[in-house]
């Protein structure tokens, strides 16, 4: 398809002169040779004609005069073919006057020679005839004005052979269709001629102009990965590109390989996928990323290759990398931070005394007992431990040795619980087990063995031994009830029937 800023006229040529000097200095490699042969071999040739000339007129003035002008032709044809030959910066403007002048020099000698031969105008015709063709066919029209010269030849010749020749009147209708013909199918055959290079020319500009655009894109896209690649590396944050469809690492910088493959282990493809510990958020990253369209520091718990816990700030964003949907993710390692967090919120629930669990690790622990226990499993039972008569023992023996007893109940009931159970300090001398999926009967079991064995137990302290009983209240989710605050003031309840009933037991609670 033609470029509309370029539009050919009804001659074939670029309707605006500047546009059409421009597709002759554009398509000189070819138009050039051209015009240099029309100078050389059209010059020759006319000039060859000149023994023709001696044969009919004899070496008269006139066939002299004549070979003068056939040579001052030669002239012109050679100057016009070193124009032709002149490099691709030639002007056009002089080139296309040179060959018009040339066709007009042809023409007029031509004409000459027809006045000094005189005689029939058939046999002048065929010449004619055969110069009108040849212009229209094989001059290139390099300005508008050259498209006239078969006319204006015809029309002179016509002149010449009215004024001048003599000529059999009946065939002067068939001179008229011959000379009719000539112009109108050589104009047809040169504005073709013409247009069809002008339209070649187009399509080969057009598609040049395409091939560079698709290079500079090709460049273009080139250089931003050479840049991405560049910042990769210089940035001191770890820096992972990783292809959306398979989830493959396809750049990561050195201080994600300081982060994640300390040891230089990993060798060839490497995926995102084996670095999270656990999948499940690498999903939920992903939909956030659709959603939202980018992460912002979360917290994300991954994997070195040697399977070492890493946590890390993750941030993440969509981006088009050699022509696929990738994420590029940058992170901040917070392992030490998480480590500190870790070991405050340990602290946090733990009694100094014991190393149980303190009344807000109970909580916890209690809580979320409560959420995740299975539908139709038993809720868990608490059993609350008062205990007796601590009091005496703190003054008998002094604090200290009180302290050294309730380290010593601590840990001879961490060793009689099943594992899932837990003990925590409520508060003084009051501890609580916390006994997940157990039945209220059941737990009374636990507390009377507890009970039991705690009575027996010689407690080994510095003052020597000290006995000890307790009060055992319990209370368990048999029935439904909505909190553990609930249960827990179930079991104290219980637990100060125990008292009342005269200490060292356990009782259930009873609504
Ligand atoms: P009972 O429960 O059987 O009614 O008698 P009790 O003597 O245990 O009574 P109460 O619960 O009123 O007293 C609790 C005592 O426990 C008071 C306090 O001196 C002692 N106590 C509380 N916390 C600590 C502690 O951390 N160390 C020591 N050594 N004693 C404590
Ligand atoms: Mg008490
Ligand atoms: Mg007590």
């Amino acid at each position: 398809m033609p470029d509309v800023r370029w539009r050919i006229g009804r001659d074939g040529l670029f309707s605006d002169r500047q546009q059409d000097e421009a597709f002759i200095r554009a398509e000189w490699g070819v138009l050039g040779p051209r015009v240099r042969q029309i100078g050389i071999y059209g010059s020759l040739a006319f000039l060859s004609a000149t023994f023709t000339d001696l044969s009919v007129l004899g070496a008269t003035p006139v066939y002299w005069a004549l070979l003068a002008a056939r040579f001052g032709v030669l002239g012109w044809g050679f100057w016009l073919a070193r124009l032709g030959g002149a490099p691709q910066g030639v002007s056009v403007r002089r080139v296309a006057t040179a060959l018009l002048g040339f066709e007009l020099s042809i023409m007029i000698v031509f004409l000459l020679v027809v006045l000094a031969y005189g005689g029939s105008a058939d046999y002048h015709s065929i010449s004619a005839l055969a110069l009108i063709f040849a212009g229209y066919a094989y001059v290139p029209v390099l300005r508008r004005e050259a498209m006239w010269v078969g006319g204006v030849f015809t029309a002179l010749f016509a002149m010449v052979v009215w004024t001048s020749l003599h000529f059999d009147a009946k065939y002067v209708n068939i001179a008229v269709v011959l000379f009719g013909f000539a112009n109108v199918a050589g104009w047809q055959i040169a504005v073709s001629i013409s247009r069809g290079m002008r339209l070649a020319w187009l399509d080969r500009r057009r598609l040049d102009q395409e091939a560079q655009v698709a290079q500079q894109a090709r460049r273009d896209a080139e250089q931003s990965e050479e840049n991405l690649e560049r910042l990769f590396d210089a940035s001191p944050m770890p820096l992972v590109l990783v292809r959306l469809a398979d989830a493959r690492v396809l750049r990561y910088n050195a201080a994600a390989k300081t982060l994640l493959d300390p040891c230089d282990r990993l060798h060839g493809d490497v995926f995102t996928t084996d670095f999270y510990e656990d999948p499940a958020q690498r999903k939920a990253l992903l939909e956030r990323l659709q959603v939202e369209g980018a992460v912002q520091q979360a917290e994300v718990r991954l994997k070195t290759v040697e399977g070492q816990g890493v946590d890390v700030l993750f941030s993440m964003r969509p981006l088009r990398f050699a022509g696929e949907d990738c994420i590029v993710t940058g992170m901040v390692e917070i392992s030490a931070q998480k480590h500190l967090e870790r070991q405050l919120r340990a602290l946090a629930h733990t009694d100094p005394l014991t190393g149980v669990q303190n009344r807000r690790g109970f909580f916890a622990m209690a809580e979320r007992a409560m959420r995740e226990r299975p539908a139709g499993e038993p809720g868990p039972c608490v059993m609350l431990i008062d205990l007796d008569h601590f009091k005496q023992i703190n003054d008998r023996h002094g604090h200290p040795v009180g302290d050294e007893v309730l380290v010593e109940f601590a840990q001879v009931v961490l060793s009689l619980l099943r594992e899932g159970d837990a003990l925590a300090r409520m508060g003084g001398e009051e501890f609580c087990i916390l006994l997940p999926h157990t039945r209220a009967t059941q737990a009374l079991e636990v507390a009377e063995r507890v009970r039991g064995f705690v009575a027996a137990h010689p407690f080994l302290t510095s003052a020597g031994v000290v006995r000890l009983s307790l009060s055992v209240g319990i209370a368990g989710c048999d029935a439904p009830v909505q909190s553990i605050d609930k249960v827990l003031s179930m079991a104290d309840q219980a637990m100060y029937r125990a008292k009342q009933g005269g200490r060292n037991r356990s009782e259930p609670y009873c609504a």
